[in-house]
């Protein structure tokens, strides 16, 4: 039977505008300086930003199963390797700039020393699909969802799992986890990771030390090109709270993996437009519609027609309450307090 999860009082829920992520990976870094630069963590991004379409980190993490099936049953997917996380590389300035080492500076596994590294986080940066001039690529960022059903908590046989009644986040009892590692493979989105150092599994934590003194998390408050939001769904003036219930433009990443996320993403419908053989613009886009359907559901077109249109008044100077949300003049706005 399933395990019993209490609503919690308040859902701390996530907005990423697709639109607007530069891919800087500024994100990225403030959590990984933040809170996991230990011993064991190396390989460990909680927050990741990924090229899409592309293999993710860990690579091919999406057609690793996990998440619950149609009966509602967990199901254990396969555990990455510590291939499919790769290995951080480090650049070999120090033999090529100052030994005299002929060749360009390249990128070397740093654990070994030798040899090029073959994969490792955002190894497939700016790649996408598609051929010159046509081809395409968008920024994904991603870290738990902080799911209303988590998959990890489900599988857990340690009941080492828990989701917060205060603020819905998603943490790991340090105390309980005994190394079982289902929460790995049972995180559709493979979310939660595993300490080699501590022997205990290890996952985004929802800033929670700042969230109880009501600052927004690192990743968003650091968000370069401010496209992120961060607040309680239930409080009805938060930008989450409009952008998923009133405007409905967020939408969850592989929503039918059943664990409810509690991060929504508005699809990128402002890419560049597919080019002719003449090098004239056409009016369809370069990614493909199906690409953002399968990732987000059948309801982008729908959330594509609104923000086109809305952006549309935009353009008139007509007033448009989505776009002035979207925009976020005042971090304020967007976030819970953004004091860094
Ligand atoms: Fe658990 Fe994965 Fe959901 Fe996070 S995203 S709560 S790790 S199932
Ligand atoms: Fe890291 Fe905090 Fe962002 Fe989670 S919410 S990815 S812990 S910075
Ligand atoms: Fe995208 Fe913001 Fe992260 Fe930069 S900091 S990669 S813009 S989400």
């Amino acid at each position: 039977m399933a395990k019993q999860i209490t609503k919690p009082q308040k859902q701390l829920s996530f907005v990423v505008d697709l639109n607007k992520c530069i891919g800087c990976q500024t994100c990225t870094v403030a959590c990984k300086k933040l809170w996991t630069n230990q011993r064991g963590e190396e390989p460990i991004y909680w927050r990741n930003v990924e090229t899409r379409p592309g293999k993710g980190y860990p690579r091919n993490w999406e057609n690793e199963g996990g998440g619950f099936n149609a009966a509602g049953e967990v199901q254990r997917g396969r555990m990455p390797t510590a291939g499919d996380y790769g290995v951080p590389f480090e650049f070999d300035y120090e033999a090529r700039l100052f030994e005299g080492v002929p060749g360009r500076v390249r990128p070397r596994p740093a654990a070994s020393g030798s040899g090029f590294a073959s994969w490792a986080p955002n190894f497939d940066e700016d790649q996408g699909e598609g051929a010159y001039p046509n081809n395409y690529y968008f920024y994904l960022p991603r870290h738990c969802n902080h799911c209303s059903k988590p998959a990890c908590l489900e599988a857990c046989p340690n009941d080492a799992i828990y989701k917060r009644a205060a603020d819905g986040v998603v943490l790991v009892d340090q105390t309980k986890c005994k190394a079982a590692r289902n929460c790995v493979q049972a995180c559709p989105y493979d979310k939660t990771y595993f300490n080699t150092a501590t022997q205990k599994a290890s996952k985004c934590i929802g800033c929670y030390p700042r969230i109880e003194k009501g600052v927004a998390t690192a990743c968003v408050a650091q968000c370069v090109g401010r496209a992120m939001h961060v607040g309680f769904m239930e409080d009805t003036a938060s930008s989450v709270h409009k952008l998923v219930k009133v405007w409905k433009v967020g939408l969850p990443l592989y929503g039918e993996r059943g664990t409810e996320p509690n991060m929504f993403y508005i699809p990128p419908v402002l890419g560049p437009a597919v080019e002719d053989a003449q090098g004239n613009l056409r009016t369809d886009k370069k990614i493909p519609l199906e690409y953002l359907v399968k990732l987000f559901g059948n309801d982008v077109p729908r959330v594509m027609k609104l923000l086109n249109d809305e952006r549309g008044k935009r353009l008139m100077s007509q007033p448009s309450e989505l776009m002035d949300i979207m925009i976020g003049r005042r971090s304020a706005d967007m976030m819970l307090n953004p004091l860094t």
